[in-house]
């Protein structure tokens, strides 16, 4: 059952300098020693020198999850380091939080006093707040309900709750739009293997032992009595310290493939390494094909999340490195060209971001459309297959990326070119395509030229209004349209610049053109 048939494949492929090997008649206890304990990526099931095929890490998992104990190994694993470094940093936070963010977490931890429950602030809020980074979302975890306390909470602060049942999960979402993320970690009990003793079944510790890296497994009490006490079971600080991305056990990524494009994520943002064992995990699980069964959404949310990162360049280096564009398509290629065309699409963002502040559109769009550029359209729309991308997307990332990608060629082969042809064009992209286009050409006054579109002529529009044209006695329809883009071309090409000179214009071209009634 847990073969893979792999006969043809020479057993040297499958060996590391300490492999073992097993028989086909090994046990259950046998394979999961050595998979666990002895920490060997796969085993090569051999009898009489015939190798039979291999176990990998992959088909234990899955044993192990359709019988239940997957949630019990992961707790074996962990349970066994040592207990929690404490840490009291009120201080930083008075020093790195605004007001509202200390007053919001002290009403948060009296409400889980009154209740009689501890509570903690976990995750991504602690870890910038150590990296001295801006913190944004609050995580809270509560060793009990969390739905009831999130209840209790807004009825005492009078603003909204949304609760999701099936995960014991809530929102409490303040009048500033502020929101408070709240799960619960429920104290579980399972009954170990005598010769497994557990030493703590802390709950708190069960959460964060689910967490995809250490640097995600800080917690901070809120209680009163311990308010500002940091609890790190899993060596966060070190790892924070050290700039390391590390999991928390070897079949991290296994169990969730997803975390190894979070791994480069976090890696990139944080300029950090990822730990030595750690990539090697990383290898492992793409060796063992671990993405198989993973769902394209899901690689796909990843993927944006890494496109939305301010520089996402060196995580796609990272990506590379590692072969896991082949993940998202095996003909994908990402090579010097792309890189080239991608260093230009963080100077087009930038450009973007910098005269439009508050603009925003889909940072992640442009960079997918160059990693898509130099595909065929049929592995495009492959890629857009595998990653289970909506009909509307769809369409944008492959029928209007190429509509854009041709109006460049006529502005690039026709150039200079007019403003009115530019204008027309350009006029039906929105943001994502003109800075996806100004990242695809080389020829900087081409690039000038779409700039000033965007910033300048595509604003342009007659003064003159339907009734100006009523007047000069042209009835409404269509020849409303044609009169009004003659005048938009006019002025585009820098005539016609008052209200007066457009209506003499609408005027004259009406009547050469039969437009006037009456
Ligand atoms: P960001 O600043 O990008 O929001 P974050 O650390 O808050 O970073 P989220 O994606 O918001 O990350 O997830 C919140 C927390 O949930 C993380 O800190 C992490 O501990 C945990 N988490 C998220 N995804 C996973 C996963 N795939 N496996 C395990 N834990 C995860
Ligand atoms: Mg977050």
């Amino acid at each position: 059952m847990l073969f893979h048939q792999l006969k043809d494949r020479p057993v040297e492929e499958y060996m590391n300098s300490e492999a073992t090997f097993i028989s086909s008649d090994a046990n259950m206890a046998e394979i999961e020693y050595q998979i666990i304990e002895k920490k060997q990526r796969i085993i090569p099931v051999i009898d009489r020198n015939d190798i039979k095929g291999v176990i990998t890490r992959t088909d234990l998992l899955n044993y192990l999850v359709q019988h239940d104990k997957a949630v019990k190994r992961t707790d074996q694993l962990v349970f066994k380091k040592p207990n929690a470094r404490k840490r009291q940093i009120a201080n930083i936070m008075v020093q790195r939080l605004d007001d509202r963010t200390m007053d919001l977490l002290k009403t948060i931890g009296s409400a889980g006093d009154e209740l009689g429950i501890n509570l903690y602030v976990v995750g991504g809020f602690v870890r910038d707040l150590m990296l001295q980074r801006k913190v944004d979302d609050i995580d809270i975890v509560v060793e009990g309900d969390g739905i009831t306390f999130a209840k209790y909470v807004a009825e005492k602060l009078n603003c909204r709750v949304n609760t999701h049942k099936k995960f014991g999960t809530a929102v409490i979402i303040f009048s500033d739009q502020v929101k408070v993320d709240v799960a619960s970690a429920r104290l579980e009990y399972y009954d170990f293997p005598a010769a497994l003793p557990i030493v703590e079944k802390s709950s708190i510790k069960r959460d964060l032992a689910r967490r995809d890296f250490t640097i995600n497994t800080l917690a901070l009490s809120l209680n009163a009595k311990t308010f500002g006490t940091m609890i790190d079971y899993f060596g966060a600080s070190r790892d924070l310290k050290d700039k390391t991305i590390r999991t928390i056990h070897n079949l991290s990524f296994v169990e969730d493939p997803t975390r190894i494009f979070r791994a480069i994520k976090f890696a990139n943002r944080f300029g950090f390494d990822i730990g030595k064992v750690t990539a090697n995990l990383i290898r492992n699980a793409i060796k063992v094909d671990c993405f198989k069964n993973l769902s394209g959404l899901r690689v796909l949310s990843e993927l944006k999340q890494i496109f939305s990162e301010e520089d996402p360049i060196p995580a796609i280096h990272t990506m590379t490195d590692y072969g896991l564009e082949k993940v998202i398509h095996p003909q994908l290629e990402i090579t010097q060209p792309t890189y080239q065309m991608l260093e230009s699409a963080n100077k087009s963002l930038a450009w973007h971001d910098l005269l439009y502040v508050d603009g925003t559109y889909p940072r992640w769009a442009v960079y997918f459309m160059v990693l898509l550029n130099r595909c065929t359209f049929k592995v495009s729309e492959q890629i857009c297959d595998r990653l289970m991308i909506p009909a509307g997307e769809r369409q944008l990332l492959l029928e209007t990326r190429y509509k854009a990608e041709n109006r460049l060629s006529f502005i690039e082969t026709n150039h200079p070119v007019s403003r009115q042809k530019l204008y027309w064009a350009l006029i039906n992209f929105n943001t994502v395509f003109i800075l996806y286009i100004m990242s695809l050409t080389k020829n900087e006054a081409v690039r000038k030229d779409i700039s000033n579109f965007y910033t300048d002529y595509r604003h342009v529009k007659p003064r003159i209004q339907g009734r100006d044209l009523i007047r000069i006695g042209v009835k409404p329809g269509p020849a409303f349209t044609k009169i009004l883009n003659e005048v938009l071309n006019a002025r585009l090409d820098g005539h016609l610049d008052t209200l007066e000179k457009e209506k003499a214009f609408a005027e004259e071209y009406a009547r050469k053109n039969g437009l006037i009634y009456g």
